[in-house]
């Protein structure tokens, strides 16, 4: 479909509860491949004060009533619902240059990373407003003073500035986190392809999924909203260094000390390694890679291969086999299935590159594509920002400068050949910092040594080899549950990397005083907080169910024959449970032991209420320890009690954490763990399940 301008329409931002236009036309954004007007933007006149006090008072409050579940379920939803719609945000999106498949890593990529996030949420944090983090610190030796850390939303608002060459996965990949925190957002995206954004802004809108005041949207430059921030609010910038350190130098933030994460450029390498030669699986899955990361989205990816290191022995041939796969890539019109590489996200852009060719080739020589010429299969080259892909050879990367530190943020990257495995790791880290490197071998020494080398240089490493070249998801692809992010260079930030990502939206505070006290703030039951005793807690539904209902059993003794025959029946006759003499030769052991396992079976033994009741399953422990020897003779007793309800949303259950404390007849703890329950809301169950 062609671009004709007709229809280019007036982007708006979305703040303080309704979509405004800017004052004055805008300035308009051209068609990438087409050069035809595309859209017009500006926000001149915008309140951006107004919109962050409205973030944080009607976008806040509101997340602030949600659990972390619920939240997570409306991030759900609305991601399923994007879903739904994909189609129109795939048109929208040939515009930016990118052809289907680059879409398929903005679009699919982006409401996959928040449908991602929102399963993990509801799987890994608790139902609760308040997130504890790590064990109870015991303060005082009667136990009367002790700490937890706990994670509370930050009262701000999220403010985060995107590069424009992933305009839907940017945003995505960043409100996820921060709207499951709690945490109202404001997303700017870059000017250039900020159409595509605003589109799914919309989408996402019209579903009235999300409260008023979480989600809102500035097209066009943020004037000078970055004078009004404060302590309580973050932002996290993707862009430039240039950019990035402005930024970061803000007054306000300094001031403030307002969280401010930077993502920037970076010069990712890959390695071949040194066992890697032309007829190995590793040097065509590394000819592969570099050629993929080459020529999707036309280069202009953060995590694209920047710098080929490779062994001396195999330059040549690397060069070559780049070459012949380059040489296949047709370029053009995003839109025509011909077409492999689209074009970068305007002529500006690919001028920039083409500038920074040319610094790079002062210090490297042009092997492979015309930076001048382009080819193209269909479209116009004055029209469109295209450019072929670009390969470069430097002869002297140890001492050269450019290849390291020039970002041509396109279809470029420059074959550096290293003689020592020590080599390689050096030019990598001459990047001074980057998102992500690969190291393709199927050496178990050049792993270790290559990975350990590179991992302080980098958020992210893929080793890359045969028996992963199916399932691999490649070098170029931040997921989810792993940290996106780099020292240095690349921005010394962190995104993602599963709930790690939504704690950057919290502030982790140590909460001090009684058990009890703590008990309250923190939502769990600690040692030392009120107890209750009277009808089994196995009989109680959710409904009634309360903190630190407890139970302690009648006491057990351990025989030999138990331990025999807990032995025999389950195989497992480890010399300390069987031997009387190799026990006692074990430094931790006076005699023959009782198994661990036996202990945990007799304390299920002791706590369960055998009749069918709320208790619907046990599915597993956390934490479990011996932490004393149980010899034949001692007596067994447990106290279960009450820590942590969980009720699940749009279910008849919720999971249940119980403290489970054995001890002897000396009262000395020898198993301590929780035992992890699903526990019907209400009792009988509805009776539609
Ligand atoms: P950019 O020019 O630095 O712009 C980045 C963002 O900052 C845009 O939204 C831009 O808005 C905004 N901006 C510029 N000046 C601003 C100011 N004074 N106050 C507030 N916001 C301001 O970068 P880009 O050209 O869009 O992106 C390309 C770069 O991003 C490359 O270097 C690439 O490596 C890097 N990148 C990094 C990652 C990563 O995850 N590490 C991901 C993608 C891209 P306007 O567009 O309206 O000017």
């Amino acid at each position: 479909m062609l671009d004709t301008g007709r229809t280019a329409r007036r982007l708006e931002s979305y703040v303080q509860g309704a979509w405004r236009s800017g004052q004055g036309e805008g300035k308009p954004l051209a068609n990438a491949a087409t050069g035809v007007t595309h859209a017009f933007i500006g926000s001149d006149g915008i309140d951006f004060a107004g919109a962050l006090d409205w973030g944080r008072d009607v976008g806040g409050a509101a997340l602030c009533g949600y659990t972390f579940h619920e939240r997570a379920l409306m991030l759900k939803a609305v991601a399923l619902k994007l879903m739904e719609l994909k189609e129109e945000f795939y048109q929208e999106n040939f515009a930016t240059g990118a052809t289907r498949k680059d879409g398929f890593v903005d679009i699919d990529g982006g409401i996959g990373t928040m449908l991602a996030f929102a399963s993990k949420a509801r799987r890994e944090l608790p139902n609760t407003k308040v997130l504890p983090e790590g064990d109870v610190e015991q303060l005082s030796r009667d136990g009367s003073f002790v700490a937890q850390h706990i994670l509370t939303p930050l009262s701000g608002i999220a403010i985060h500035i995107n590069a424009f060459n992933f305009p839907v996965w940017g945003m995505l990949e960043k409100i996820a986190p921060a709207l499951i925190a709690g945490v109202p957002c404001l997303v700017k995206p870059a000017s250039q392809t900020a159409y595509l954004t605003e589109l799914v802004v919309r989408r996402m809108l019209e579903t009235e999924i999300l409260p008023e005041g979480a989600l809102q949207l500035i097209c066009g430059s943020v004037g000078d909203m970055l004078d009004h921030i404060t302590g309580q609010d973050a932002v996290t910038f993707t862009g430039s260094a240039a950019t990035g350190h402005k930024l970061k130098a803000h007054p306000a933030v300094i001031a403030n000390s307002t969280r401010f994460t930077m993502e920037a450029d970076s010069l990712n390498a890959a390695i071949l390694g040194s066992d890697a030669g032309p007829d190995s699986p590793e040097f065509d899955l590394f000819v592969k890679e570099a050629v993929r990361e080459m020529t999707v989205k036309a280069g202009q990816k953060c995590t694209a291969i920047r710098r080929l290191i490779v062994p001396k022995a195999h330059e040549q041939a690397v060069i070559e086999a780049i070459s012949a796969r380059l040489a296949q890539t047709s370029v053009g019109l995003p839109e025509d299935e011909a077409v492999r590489m689209g074009a970068l996200a305007s002529i500006s852009d690919r001028d920039g590159v083409r500038d920074k060719i040319a610094e790079i080739a002062r210090e490297a020589e042009i092997v492979w594509g015309a930076p001048g010429d382009v080819i193209l299969v269909s479209g116009d080259a004055e029209k469109g920002a295209f450019l072929n892909p670009v390969l470069m050879r430097c002869a002297n990367p140890l001492s050269a400068r450019a290849p390291h530190n020039v970002e041509a943020f396109g279809p470029v990257a420059t074959v550096m050949a290293y003689e020592e495995a020590e080599e390689a790791v050096t030019l990598a880290r001459m990047g001074k910092g980057s998102l992500v490197s690969s190291l393709f071998t199927d050496d178990l020494k050049v792993a270790q040594n290559v990975a350990l080398g590179l991992a302080p240089f980098h958020g992210r490493v893929m080793l890359g080899n045969r028996a992963s070249a199916k399932s691999s998801t490649g070098h170029g692809a931040p997921l989810a549950p792993l940290v996106h992010g780099g020292p240095g260079r690349a921005g010394g930030g962190e995104e993602m990397g599963g709930m790690r990502g939504v704690k950057h939206f919290m502030q982790r505070t140590a909460i001090q005083g009684t058990p009890r006290l703590l008990s309250a703030v923190t939502g769990q039951w600690l040692e030392g907080a009120d107890t209750q005793t009277g009808e089994h807690p196995f009989r109680k539904s959710l409904a009634e169910l309360r903190l630190g209902e407890q139970i302690v059993t009648e006491a057990r003794v351990v025989t030999k024959e138990d331990v025999e025959h807990f032995a025999e029946f389950t195989g497992d006759t480890f010399y300390a449970h069987m031997n009387s003499a190799a026990a006692k030769a074990n430094p931790f052991f006076e005699d023959r032991v009782a198994h661990g396992y036996l202990i945990a079976s007799f304390a299920a033994g002791l706590f369960v209420e055998p009749n069918p009741g709320p208790v619907l399953a046990n599915y597993g422990v956390d934490n479990l320890r011996f932490l004393t020897p149980v010899y034949f003779g001692d007596s067994l007793r447990v106290r279960l009690t009450c820590k942590e309800i969980n009720p699940r949303e749009a279910a008849v259950y919720g999971e249940v954490r119980w403290d489970c404390r054995v001890t002897n007849q000396r009262d000395e703890v020898v198993a301590q763990y929780d035992v992890l329950t699903m526990v019907a809301k209400t009792w009988p169950l509805p009776e539609e399940v």
